[in-house]
């Protein structure tokens, strides 16, 4: 970013001032890993959010996790680290470095509203979300992004993450050249089985399309109700496949990540169905 235009730098001890300082040409700062690599035209104000006091991991009904809390924070949290398996630790590790999970908060990452393996992760897990403009309001991941884009002063506040409830069992997968790049696309999914052998609520996301990860109703469809089989799992694949509007970009053409959605949705769906039948035993 080029800092030359900046020529207040804020740092509000409380969300009220935070959200006064929010004015045109003022932008918030949290870890800074985006606000630093982008230029912003027109921005002379910082914001620096980390005086605030939303840096926490608190295990309550599921888990409530500050706007600043790093992804190192929840990485190292004990009990979201073993969630469901470690779907959340294991995609941690494969965001970025841990240099940049340091700095990186859950706050900043989720107002981006692009390029994101955690956003799939936590729309598949029915996150929600806490957002301050003036009030709070709290409301599910998926509608904040169905929203389109934030109002501009809008502040995260919090997210939610939900039990994991019986019988249930999560999994997610990124493609991506190196560890450290972008994914050409990932796939998370949740399976809550319904009695014994059939599948319940079922949430089967797939991101960086290019666009950011959206669940996928048609493939849901595909495989609530059914036995959770190699032919539900294949069908779900290729409903996924034929419902995501691919888009070809600089990392991936469209045909190409129409072929890794099948692979990712299959597996991570195979996966699943191998953690819930190891809860069993
Ligand atoms: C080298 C590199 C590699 C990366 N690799 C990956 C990867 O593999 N996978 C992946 O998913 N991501 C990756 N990222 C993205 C990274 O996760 C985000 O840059 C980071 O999470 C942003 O958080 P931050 O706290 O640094 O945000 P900041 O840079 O401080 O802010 C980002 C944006 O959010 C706004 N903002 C900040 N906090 C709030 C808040 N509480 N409420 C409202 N708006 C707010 C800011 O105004 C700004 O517009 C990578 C980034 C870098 C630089």
């Amino acid at each position: 970013m080029s800092l030359t235009g900046i020529t207040a730098y804020l740092r509000p001890q409380t969300l009220e001032e935070a959200y006064s300082c929010l004015g045109s040409g003022a932008l918030a700062v949290a870890g800074g890993t985006d606000v630093l690599r982008h230029s912003r035209v027109g921005v002379h104000t910082l914001v620096d959010l980390g005086a605030l006091p939303l840096r926490y991991v608190r295990e309550e009904h599921g888990f409530a996790v500050g706007a600043n809390a790093t992804l190192t924070d929840l990485l190292e949290h004990p009990g979201l680290a073993a969630h469901l398996d470690g779907v959340i630790a294991g995609m941690l590790q494969a965001v970025g470095s841990p240099l940049l999970r340091n700095a990186a908060t859950i706050g900043g990452h989720l107002a981006r509203r692009r390029y994101s393996d955690i956003v799939p992760v936590l729309l598949a897990l029915d996150a929600g979300v806490t957002v301050y403009e003036g009030a709070e309001r709290t409301l599910p991941l998926a509608d904040f992004y169905g929203e389109g884009a934030a109002p501009s002063r809008a502040l995260i506040t919090e997210v939610q993450i939900p039990p994991a409830g019986k019988d249930t069992a999560a999994a997610f997968l990124k493609f991506s050249r190196t560890v450290f790049d972008f994914a050409l696309l990932n796939c998370a999914v949740l399976v809550r089985r319904d009695g014994p052998e059939r599948v319940g609520h079922c949430r089967i996301v797939v991101g960086e399309t290019p666009a950011l990860g959206a669940s996928v109703p048609e493939a849901e469809d595909a495989l609530r109700g059914t036995p959770f089989d190699d032919a539900s799992i294949a069908a779900a694949a290729e409903a996924a496949v034929a419902a995501v509007p691919f888009a070809g970009d600089q990392r991936a053409a469209a045909d190409y990540r129409r072929a890794l959605c099948r692979v990712g949705v299959r597996r991570c769906l195979e996966e699943a169905r191998r953690r819930l039948e190891e809860g069993r035993r």
